[in-house]
């Protein structure tokens, strides 16, 4: 193993930054012809019937009816009947350094797993990720695993593990004593361990987005409120100038900003801080979405997470239950943010329920109201614009990574088809096929 490691630093310092990861992870891929039933590309409405895609040197290089396609004699022939090929779909809302609250509560996940092992685990996520169609990820705050995401990213990136493309936010910023584990309900003379990093100031701020973007973020999350009302009900917890200030530092030096809102008053201070996107705003008022979109500040709706949590802790049963009040009020809220018109990107708190099972959330915007073209476009070509990736991933089409997955069915027409993924290139890779 030390010998593999050291001809791993040789390469990493010469060869790896050039050449990525399709050659890091393992022989060159060589030319493929990808044969599904259909493909759905992101550009249009509806998925090609007869359509053909040509993989070359990890990047798509043909797309169109199969008998225009003239691939090399040597290129492998992939049938996948009865599928759908669509762009790697995207998820801009994970945790892989959570599991879900139902195994083990989030303040014990927290207080009580070692960060190595959380790290392993990581990388297991990683994988179920991955060979459920998702080739990027956006993974918002380790929730106390420290900077460990950085290592999952380049362990991704250099081959080691199998996984979708990452970016990381590395601990996100909190205000102080105004996350967890604690220090409401527990006693006042420990000194707990924090699920992300706490300040108070804005210089505090400033040096947070200064010292995370150093360690590798490559966004700034910050949580704008929090449950820190007298009775645990959400209020804003950093202030105006402190998120202002965030914004400023970490746009200073390109990195984009989530925010964590869930009260109109918190999703309000950071949207008029200028923060680059919105996660969960449960409460959000429509003119305040209305805001949103005039400032093209995305949306991630998380609808999964009120679910996941409505069945772990209030007794919820899917398609017996009534919603729960808090179910309502989120699907309120992306119905009228849908209705306003502003960008929705699929993020959906993965980690709160089992990795691997991301397709919930575009099943849920269904559900919720959008067609299922809408929401296969919000977990490809919006959430990659959403990263300004575009014309990098997201789309079936020449010059952009092949990063593709086939699911049986036709998920343009029946968003449940995310289901059943078949197949999953990453870079041209094949790491799941028929
Ligand atoms: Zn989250």
């Amino acid at each position: 193993m030390r010998i593999r490691h050291g001809i791993w630093s040789a390469l990493c310092a010469t060869l790896l930054l050039a050449a990525p990861l399709a050659s890091a992870a393992g022989a060159p891929a060589k030319d493929a012809l990808l044969l599904p039933d259909r493909v759905w590309t992101a550009d249009g409405e509806a998925a090609h019937a007869g359509w053909a895609v040509l993989v070359h040197d990890g990047k798509i290089a043909a797309v169109g009816p199969a008998d225009a396609i003239k691939a090399p004699a040597d290129a492998e022939r992939i049938a996948l009947p009865g599928t759908t090929l669509t762009p790697g779909l995207i998820d801009l809302h994970s945790h892989l350094f959570l599991h879900p609250y139902n195994q083990t509560l989030w303040n014990d996940q927290v207080l009580t797993e070692p960060q190595d092992y959380r790290t392993l685990e990581a990388a297991a996520h990683a994988k179920a990720t991955l060979q459920a169609g998702f080739t990027a990820l956006r993974d918002l705050g380790t929730e106390g695993a420290g900077f460990a995401d950085v290592s999952i990213k380049r362990a991704i990136d250099e081959g080691l593990i199998p996984g979708p493309r990452m970016f990381v936010a590395t601990r996100a910023i909190v205000a102080t004593a105004s996350y967890g584990p604690g220090p409401r309900g527990f006693r006042p003379d420990l000194d707990l361990p924090q699920g992300a990093q706490p300040v108070t100031g804005v210089d505090a701020a400033v040096a947070a987005v200064r010292e995370q973007a150093a360690r590798g973020a490559d966004w700034i999350k910050l949580y704008a409120d929090y449950r820190v009302g007298d009775h645990g009900e959400t209020m804003p917890t950093l202030s105006p100038a402190e998120i202002k200030a965030i914004v400023a530092a970490a746009h200073q030096i390109g990195r984009p900003v989530a925010a964590h809102a869930a009260s109109e008053a918190g999703v309000r201070n950071a949207v008029e801080a200028g923060v680059d996107t919105i996660e969960h705003g449960y409460g959000t008022d429509e003119a305040t979405f209305r805001l949103m979109r005039q400032k093209g500040i995305a949306y991630e709706p998380t609808l999964t997470a009120v679910e996941a949590t409505s069945e772990y802790f209030q007794h919820y049963v899917p398609g017996k239950s009534e919603p729960t009040p808090a179910m309502k009020q989120a699907e309120h809220a992306f119905r009228t943010a849908l209705k306003v018109g502003v960008t929705i990107g699929n993020g959906s708190d993965v980690g709160v329920f089992a990795h691997g099972e991301n397709w919930r959330e575009p099943a849920m915007m269904v559900a919720d109201g959008m067609t299922p073209v809408q929401a296969l476009h919000a977990a490809t070509n919006v959430a990659a614009h959403i990263l300004r990736q575009d014309g990098q991933f997201g789309r079936i089409a020449p010059g952009a990574f092949a990063d593709m997955a086939a699911f049986a069915g036709d998920p343009s027409r029946d968003i449940q088809a995310l289901q059943h993924p078949v197949f999953v290139m990453k870079d041209g890779v094949v790491y799941r096929r028929p």
